[in-house]
């Protein structure tokens, strides 16, 4: 095929599939061995004094569904907006200029200074690094730490971890007594 067909064959697809969507997946599951080894039946042996649980994880669980299929993102703590971006505080030492990464144009591989338009390459140690930090892309607001929800991939109900289930995950094993039974 020639270049031109194949850019033809690309565009058709879209085009076919009105426009391309990728989907997020995620696929949590808490996996026992064997079918007989589950919560409930190992959490009675610990009570009956046969097993001890040890913690070995913590899971957020969607308090809609009890799916532990959940995204976690970051959102403006401002605006809740889901379009947050790291950038980093940069100064241009030659003028002086300070600001976001974002607010210095790109030309390639060259940034131009938006204060004195000058170009400015990575290897010329013009620029100083100052902190990173998220900005909003909706209302420009700046913080170190955005705020965090979960997205449940199951149910689609969108929650903050302070309404999430926050699942201790054991490990059983025999406690002494149930070492004694075996052996009996
Ligand atoms: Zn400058
Ligand atoms: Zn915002
Ligand atoms: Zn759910």
């Amino acid at each position: 095929m020639s270049e031109v067909n194949v850019l033809k064959d690309l565009l058709k697809g879209i085009a076919s599939l009105r426009g391309i969507k990728p989907e997020v997946k995620v696929s949590v599951v808490i996996d026992f061995p064997e079918g007989r080894f589950n919560e409930g039946v190992l959490n009675e042996l610990v009570s009956k004094g046969y097993v001890k649980a040890k913690l070995v994880d913590r899971i957020v669980i969607c308090p809609k569904c009890g799916s532990a299929s959940v995204l976690t993102k970051y959102v403006c703590p401002k605006c809740l907006s889901i379009d947050v971006v790291k950038s980093r505080l940069i100064q241009h030492l030659a003028c002086g200029y300070t600001g976001s990464e974002l607010s210095f144009l790109r030309d390639g591989n060259t940034i131009i200074c938006p204060k004195c338009g000058k170009k400015i390459t990575e290897e010329s140690n013009e620029l100083k690094t100052f902190t990173t930090f998220f900005e909003c892309n909706a209302c420009h607001h700046k913080t170190s730490s955005p705020s965090i929800i979960h997205v449940c991939y199951d149910c689609g109900a969108v929650f903050r971890p302070i309404d999430a289930v926050y699942k201790a995950i054991y490990m059983y094993e025999l406690s002494e007594e149930g070492v004694k039974l075996i052996s009996k």
